[in-house]
């Protein structure tokens, strides 16, 4: 978490932003989480024991994050983003389901050396790669969504 905590904080530092309470507390919350979330879930787990942060705080150091590096956009659904952390967590894959909104996160090699393939063929130097399958999950195709 420190690791983490140096590089927001360097980061805030070089755009003449401070590292205000309010950005640490977001920061620590943002690094509790182990998978997936979006910008409601983060204010809402925060709102549970802090009132004092508003959703503007919330929603503003989200971009902050981003840009920092410590967070990746995982993907859009519905209007809703996801975000994960970056440090610590292994490249890796996203389904997203347009009926409930469940992510399946998948890794393959084959995948991942044809990309570079790819990437090789147009003479394009790949920095990071995000890749996302809408559909619906098996839950769903039983209940009937996604047909046609
Ligand atoms: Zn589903
Ligand atoms: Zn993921």
């Amino acid at each position: 978490m420190r690791q983490e905590e140096d590089e927001f904080g360097n980061y805030l530092k070089k755009q003449g932003l401070k590292f205000t309470p309010e950005r640490v507390v977001v920061l620590d919350k943002v690094l509790s989480f182990k998978k997936h979330f979006n910008a409601d879930d983060l204010y809402e787990s925060i709102h549970k024991y802090n009132k004092k942060i508003s959703r503007a705080t919330v929603y503003r150091t989200i971009p902050l994050l981003v840009e920092s590096g410590l967070i990746i956009e995982t993907l859009r659904c519905q209007g809703r983003v996801s975000y994960e952390r970056v440090i610590g967590f292994e490249h890796h894959d996203h389904m997203v389901c347009l009926g409930c909104g469940k992510i399946i996160e998948f890794k393959d090699d084959r995948l991942e050396e044809l990309q570079a393939e790819i990437c090789e063929r147009y003479e394009f130097k790949q920095v990071e790669h995000r890749l996302g399958i809408r559909g619906y999950c098996k839950e769903c195709v039983a209940k009937g969504l996604g047909k046609g």
